[in-house]
């Protein structure tokens, strides 16, 4: 999950199913922000659907609408509130209308946001996601709720509904105990807690079960995974870390494809790099945010690592897993970058050829020091500098997608391309997204879930096309 990136709002797709159980009348979830979110805003779904909720046709058509919200971005947190001002409008006429705000701004606000939007029936902060049939409970005997405080985190492996019927998140770790001078999600996820392989495995047999192909095991900085459990091994290490996790899940029957994210450069070991060179399921993709070039900018992040480290993570990647595709998050105009610093980190996405890179300017959050430092940068350099940047990482993405021209891919099927109905859509195992014809050319289609031979005619910054070879 990009930790500076992805601030889009997502729409839960549009009603395929009817209610599980009972009538509840209909629900709509809107989701902004991270991966994070939009795995708890699966679970959402399905711990309503499961109380009889079913999907509304539209926002405006819905009985209970919920927005799960981002705090990262300002212009995220803003769109949450015209978006709530048509809703309190609505509730003005429609007295059962349900509304629920939850995520980073609900966690964020608290109270406060009652107070500004006074027809909100539940504020829920993200440890709360599994609860919310408790929550709504307590909405149905009359109450206006705020569940914000710091909550152990309830293991709920049956209820979540997922957008993709191929492609699953599953959370492996919630919460960051990081302090990064830039970030609002310890304060609003607060402090880290692990799932036990037992539950993870066991998420996961079942969506094997289901038909699921891929995992994306998930955590705010899933390199922490396992520290808050308890556990020493015989030569005197930590029992539980990612790569005993992946060592301990690599073998669930049907999944084809494994992936983890977000890594921080910090924790990321060398024992993890070879777990994923010798277990074939985990993808050759690694999503490692580096957000500056420059050590006195990281410094400045307390980001806790060094730009040399972070080359030697990717060396070694490299040495094991020629072919892996590289990630990053990164942010420019942080506060006291000066223009030498920020060309630092243009100079380091020339030298280490990133896949992709999620880009950001810099923008003060509430609650976070970063915000409160005088040195804050004018609205013009952030734009010069994200332009330049967003340049340079589509160049080096299109040199990157050149080594696929001709090749042979493995592409798992995702479904039909939106744009083109006579093509399908899926990844490579780098994580390229590749488009070719639905048609097999034996009277068959291929179906999601397939895994396919392609071969690569045209390749762009980050997408590429081409045909299937059947064996
Ligand atoms: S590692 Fe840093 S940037 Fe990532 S979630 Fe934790 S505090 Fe935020």
């Amino acid at each position: 999950m990009p930790e500076t990136g992805g601030m889009t709002a997502t729409f839960l797709p549009a009603p395929s199913a009817p209610a599980a159980h009972g009538e509840r009348g209909s629900y709509w979830i809107t989701t902004f922000g991270c991966q994070m979110n939009k795995a708890d805003s699966e679970r959402m779904a399905g711990i309503l659907e499961s109380m009889g909720y079913r999907e509304a046709s539209g926002e405006l058509e819905a009985d209970l609408v919920l927005y799960n919200t981002c705090t990262i971005r300002d212009n995220a947190e803003q769109k949450v509130y015209s978006y709530l001002g048509r809703q309190a409008q609505r509730k003005r006429t429609n007295p059962n209308l349900t509304l629920v705000v939850a995520g980073c701004v609900a966690q964020q606000e608290g109270e406060s946001l009652l107070r500004r939007v006074p027809e909100l029936d539940l504020v829920m902060g993200p440890q709360h996601a599994n609860r919310l049939d408790v929550l709504l409970a307590q909405v149905e005997q009359g109450q206006q709720v705020v569940a914000t405080g710091e909550h152990h985190i309830l293991e709920d492996i049956t209820t979540a509904r997922r957008d993709s019927a191929v492609c699953a998140w599953v959370n492996v770790i919630y919460g960051c105990n990081e302090r990064c001078t830039y970030c609002v999600v310890p304060s609003v996820r607060g402090q880290e807690q692990s799932r036990l392989p037992e539950a993870i495995r066991l998420e996961m047999e079942g969506l094997a079960a289901q038909g699921f192909k891929e995992i994306t095991l998930l955590g705010q900085n899933i390199d922490a995974y396992g520290r808050d459990l308890p556990g020493i091994t015989p030569e005197g290490r930590r029992q539980h870390t990612l790569t005993d996790l992946l060592q301990a899940v690599h073998d669930v029957d049907g999944i084809e494809r494994i992936r983890f994210a977000t890594s921080h450069p910090r924790y990321f070991t060398e024992r993890l790099i070879d777990a994923c060179a010798d277990l074939a399921k985990v993808c050759e993709h690694f999503h490692i945010p580096f957000q500056s070039g420059d050590d006195a900018v990281l410094k400045a992040m307390a980001r806790g690592y060094t730009v040399d480290r972070y080359r030697r993570i990717i060396e070694r990647i490299r040495q094991r897993m020629p072919d892996a595709a590289i990630s990053a998050d990164v942010i420019v105009a942080f506060p006291g970058e000066t223009d030498a610093q920020y060309r630092r980190t243009l100079a380091l996405i020339e030298e280490i050829g990133f896949d992709q890179v999620n880009t950001a300017a810099y923008s003060p959050r509430p609650n976070t020091p970063a915000a409160t430092w005088p040195d804050q940068l004018p609205e013009a350099v952030k734009v010069e500098r994200l332009q330049e940047l967003n340049a340079l990482v589509e160049r080096k993405a299109k040199e990157r997608s050149a080594r696929y021209d001709g090749r042979l891919e493995q592409i798992l099927v995702e479904g039909t391309n939106p744009k083109d109905a006579t093509q399908v859509m899926g990844r490579t195992r780098t994580n390229r997204l590749t488009f070719f014809p639905a048609d097999r050319g034996d009277g068959r289609h291929w179906q999601p879930g397939d895994l396919a031979a392609v071969r690569i005619d045209a390749v762009r910054a980050f997408s590429l096309s081409g045909s299937a070879e059947l064996a």
